[in-house]
């Protein structure tokens, strides 16, 4: 088959499985012959080897089934860097930049150090670290593919020198030094959400029945780790905002913000010590 037959054959497969099915199709299949994308929009005629094809078909099926796209090219888009990312890992979510241009915003390009629990990729503080060149900070994740992930994406980005990825239970950790931000994405779906999940890590995302298991401890723990005038910046689910807002009341957090995403959903919550 020819190029522009695959990229059809592609498309029609996948429409029922994302927005975006020519786009992902052409990806595939630029993944596969191993050319950009842009190339491959340039050879439309061109005849692709049957070895090919049948590779292309064979993923085009495995996406089909729901399968991640970026778990196929181990690929994603971050704060405009590519992340190196892999099953058992969390793919980066794009409304979870806000939290990272948060904390690039407030850090005002000055030395900080922060702390990311439940780092996942290490997308949220490697992208912080990437824009703020003076900063350095700690990872910490419980899933050993998580903090392997994110040890290789420090390598790719040239930020192994600045940053610590470490495997530890967020519930368990304690620490001698004091962080200026914190940060976390932490696992807040509904368990009941968590059901049609095949593909992802479910600790990643499993916040327990109501979402809100890992809140009460992260709040309070990460107050303990900041020192007096460090923020906490944590990414929570619409419908959260009030307790969460109450939670960090009541831990002693101070200039509290909550904010919604660019779907007009919260998404973000903020508080300084
Ligand atoms: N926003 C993610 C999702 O809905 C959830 C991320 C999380 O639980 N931290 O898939």
């Amino acid at each position: 088959m020819d190029v522009k037959s695959l990229i059809l054959f592609g498309q029609k497969s996948l429409n029922n499985i994302t927005d975006t099915p020519r786009l992902e199709s052409e990806l595939l299949l630029s993944y596969v012959l191993k050319i950009e994308r842009e190339k491959i929009l340039a050879s439309f005629t061109k005849d692709v080897s049957l070895a090919d094809e049948e590779n292309f078909k064979l993923l085009v099926k495995k996406r089909q089934s729901g399968y991640p796209f970026s778990y196929i090219t181990n690929h994603k888009a971050f704060m405009g860097l590519d992340f190196f990312v892999r099953e058992g890992v969390l793919i980066p979510r794009p409304e979870t930049e806000m939290l990272v241009e948060e904390a690039i915003k407030i850090s005002n390009g000055e030395e900080k150090y922060v702390l990311d629990i439940g780092t996942g990729t290490g997308c949220i503080i490697l992208s912080f670290l990437y824009y703020n060149h003076k900063s350095s900070g700690l990872g910490v994740d419980v899933s050993d593919v998580a903090v392997e992930t994110a040890k290789k994406n420090a390598l790719q980005f040239n930020l192994s020198g600045r940053v610590n990825f470490v495997r530890r239970d967020c519930r368990e950790i304690t620490f001698d030094e004091e962080f200026d931000i914190v940060v976390s994405n932490p696992p807040y779906v509904k368990k009941e959400n968590c059901k049609n999940l095949y593909f992802e890590p479910v600790n990643a995302l499993d916040g327990g029945s109501d979402g809100f298991d890992f809140y009460p401890s992260l709040i309070e723990k990460s107050y303990k780790f900041l020192r007096k005038e460090g923020v906490l910046i944590i990414e929570i689910d619409d419908g959260m905002e009030h307790t969460i807002m109450n939670e960090m009341k009541k831990t002693g957090y101070k200039d509290i913000k909550i904010l919604k995403d660019l779907a007009g959903f919260y998404r973000m919550a903020e508080g300084v010590k």
